[in-house]
């Protein structure tokens, strides 16, 4: 079962607990400082090996803190660390590789653990090396992005990429426990902060039309930093996630609606080049606006309800409109493409209005193009 609770012993509006049920149940620890409770990460740990694995921007700032706070509660442990440079283009079979052999010079045993610190291209990727080590052993994620907070870390996804796509080596390898420290987030770019908002605003749009409402309440909150806000915000989603993935752990159904806005955002984001132009969560913005207009022009949600939308988008800063120079039927080939299409046509989710989401196969090419044309 799931269920969010506030933290009795605390009595304070910045720690929540979310636990996640299903075959293997874990918790979510949310809330500032809690990189440097030593208590909490060791409670974790199972055996006497740990390996810290982060990114060459995430390890100088935190990975001294967590491990002298494990240090400090289990002092016979045997901690290494194996730092990656940063981005999106380091989440290779060659780095997945390098954690192997870190596992190796370690000598970890099948109760050892990986502690992945950082933003999902940390988290996947240890967690995909975590997943294979010995055949799995614990991966507790200790994500440091508000992307990898509300997203990545939950839900027990694990990939690297390869040259012929993102993610298509992986496997499903749920954490043993995910501890996001919302103080790590005041040295988070504010771009890459806004980009996980966006997917915060997409759980209340697929299911959660009182967020929505909190959400716009709590905006500059929100964009300030500000630390109750965020748990809050970290804690719905984080809920919304689990539940969902608790039903659909293989994403037989429902977990698909996770992907509102996925299939216009992967196909900008494919044309345009990984390397610049709109990052993840601001294609994925602008995907959910394109699968609101295509709802409304199909007669599922109203123009009104996108409209919204579209406003509460711009008020978090984020991007609602395709980049200039990208080909409407360049972005068609590219849904074409796209590994969530079927063999019966263009797929998507698309919405009903807000806190309402469902896939929709065998959708008319001809509507999707003239979303893309702006008409
Ligand atoms: P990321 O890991 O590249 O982090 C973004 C940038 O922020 C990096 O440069 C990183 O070094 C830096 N950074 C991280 N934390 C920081 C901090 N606290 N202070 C300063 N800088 C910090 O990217 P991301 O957006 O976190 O994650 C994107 C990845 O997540 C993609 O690879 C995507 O495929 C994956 N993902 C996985 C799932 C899943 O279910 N497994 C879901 C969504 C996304
Ligand atoms: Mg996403």
């Amino acid at each position: 079962r799931l269920r969010t609770l506030r933290d009795d012993a605390d009595m304070s509006d910045t720690l929540h607990t979310v636990e996640v049920g299903g075959a293997t149940p874990y918790r979510i620890h949310i809330g500032p400082g809690l990189l440097d409770d030593g208590a909490l990460l060791a409670r974790t740990l199972r055996g006497r090996h740990a390996l810290i694995v982060s990114d060459g921007n995430v390890a100088p700032l935190y990975a001294d803190r967590v491990e002298a706070a494990l240090r400090a509660a289990k002092p016979e442990l045997r901690i290494a660390r194996h730092v990656v440079a940063a981005g999106e283009a380091e989440k290779t079979l060659a780095n997945f590789g390098g954690v192997i052999d870190a596992l190796a010079a370690l000598g970890a045993t099948r109760d050892a653990c990986v502690f992945a610190l950082g933003g999902g291209v940390t988290g996947d990727m240890a967690g995909f090396a975590a997943a294979c080590w010995m055949r799995s052993i614990d991966c507790v994620q200790l994500p440091t992005t508000l992307l990898a907070m509300v997203d990545s870390s939950v839900g027990g996804k694990t990939a690297v990429d390869i040259p012929q796509g993102k993610n298509l080596v992986g496997a499903f390898h749920p954490p043993r426990a995910v501890i996001a420290d919302t103080a790590a987030l005041r040295t988070l770019p504010p771009r890459e902060l806004r980009a996980g908002l966006a997917e915060v605003i997409k759980y209340g749009a697929i299911v959660d039309a009182d967020f929505l409402h909190w959400l716009d309440a709590h905006c500059d909150a929100l964009l300030a930093g500000d630390d109750a806000a965020l748990a809050e915000a970290i804690a719905r989603s984080c809920a919304h996630k689990a539940a969902i993935t608790e039903r659909d752990p293989f994403e037989h159904g429902e977990r698909a609606l996770l992907n509102l806005g996925h299939t216009f955002g992967h196909a900008i984001e494919a044309e345009q080049g990984y390397a610049d132009g709109l990052n993840h969560g601001e294609a994925v913005a602008v995907g959910m606006l394109l699968a609101a207009r295509l709802s409304a022009t199909l007669g599922l949600a109203s123009w009104g309800d996108a409209e919204a939308l579209r406003a509460l988008l711009l008020r978090f800063g984020l991007p609602v409109d395709i980049p200039d120079g990208l080909a409407p039927e360049a972005l068609l080939a590219r849904m074409r493409l796209d590994k969530k299409a079927q063999a019966s046509g263009l797929r998507f989710i698309l919405w009903n209005g807000p806190g309402a989401a469902k896939v929709v196969a065998d959708v008319d090419e001809a509507a999707v193009l003239a979303v893309l044309r702006g008409g």
